[in-house]
């Protein structure tokens, strides 16, 4: 049987959830079985039964997201029943819990995982490295096996299949996590599973500027991200801050407004399947690492685009 670390947040499963579930379903041969910390929602375990998973096992009685309770209960139930390979999203519970896991049960670690395992000769599996600028090949030897996977690099596949749901309750734990306060990103599209990203940096002059950025958003069904001196600025929320210091992203297209494209930008964005570059200076770096590239003032070219993609929805 294949385990999943079932993330929730506010009782739904998000769609890197999902793809775990469709990754250990497609390397499972036996079922999958989900963990889940704290009650889902109605509806949201048929989710996890649409992507194969036959079992979810729901743990009660820990109160905050804590690394150490979380292992010792995922590790647990996974144990017991005779889990060997452990898919998890990785996102930031994920790769907080995947290499605690992997000590918990002796198992073999890879993060950043970008494909499905070629089990040809062994078990390899291809993850990015040195900031998504180059891939390895990491062959996972030992029995037990974790795999951290990119959002949004899988297949998503449906596998429906029935599901049955047990609760499980936690042992006491010291809980070394207290929250005091908690604030929510804004935007519709959280920004880590978001197929489309509308970002810019410090060209856009101002935080006034940025209705044009959420209006283009907005009509792309996209997520609003932003470069590192933007959030430091307080032009926007750190959460939409990406790069080596911030998010780490993947969408299918990425649009980068203003933004002149610093290495440690690029560490965060560069894995994008299309990037589209809009910015002033035909010399921008970020000009390199694009597949397609407007070169204009932002305040011309964001206004006709806002109308191009509201004439193509009409
Ligand atoms: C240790 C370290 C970690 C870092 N981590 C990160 C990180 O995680 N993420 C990150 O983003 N940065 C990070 N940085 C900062 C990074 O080096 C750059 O300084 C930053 O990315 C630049 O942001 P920017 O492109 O918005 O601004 P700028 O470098 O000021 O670029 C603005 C761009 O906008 C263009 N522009 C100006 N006006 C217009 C207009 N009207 N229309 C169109 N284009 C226009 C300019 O030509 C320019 O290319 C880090 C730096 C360090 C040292």
């Amino acid at each position: 049987m294949t385990g999943i670390y079932a993330e929730n947040s506010e009782g739904i499963f998000k769609k890197s959830v999902l793809e775990a579930a469709s990754y250990a379903s497609r390397i499972s041969n036996g079922g999958v079985l989900a963990v889940c910390i704290g009650q889902p929602k109605d509806g949201e375990a048929d989710k996890l039964a649409q992507y194969g998973v036959s079992k979810l096992i729901v743990v009660d009685g820990i109160p905050a997201f804590d690394s150490q309770a979380y292992t010792a209960e995922i590790t647990k139930i996974f144990s017991a029943n005779q889990v060997q390979h452990i898919v998890l999203a990785n996102t930031y519970e994920g790769k907080t819990l995947a290499p605690r896991i992997s000590v918990a049960m002796n198992a073999s670690l890879a993060t950043n995982v970008v494909d499905f395992p070629d089990t040809s000769n062994g078990f390899r599996i291809r993850r990015g490295v040195f900031s998504g600028k180059g891939f390895a090949i990491v062959e996972l030897n030992k029995t037990n096996k974790v795999i951290a996977i990119t959002p949004n690099s899988t297949e998503l596949k449906q596998n429906p299949v029935t599901i049955s749901i047990e609760h499980s309750q936690a042992a006491a734990h010291q809980i070394n996590t207290e929250i005091t306060a908690t604030s929510k990103a804004a935007g519709k599209i959280p920004l880590t599973e978001a197929e489309v990203v509308v970002s810019a940096g410090r060209g856009m002059k101002g935080p006034e500027n940025w209705k044009m950025v959420e209006e283009l958003a907005e009509l792309l069904g996209a997520a609003t991200a932003c470069s590192k001196p933007v959030a430091d600025m307080d032009w926007r929320p750190h959460n939409e801050h990406v790069g080596q210091t911030g998010i780490t992203i993947k969408p299918n297209l990425y649009i980068a407004i203003g933004i002149s494209g610093a290495i440690q930008h690029l560490a965060g964005v560069s894995s994008s399947k299309v990037i589209v570059v809009i910015n002033k200076d035909p010399e921008a770096p970020f000009f390199k690492a694009a597949d397609y590239g407007i070169v204009g003032d932002a305040f011309d070219v964001l206004p006709q685009l806002i109308e191009a993609a509201r004439a193509s929805k009409n």
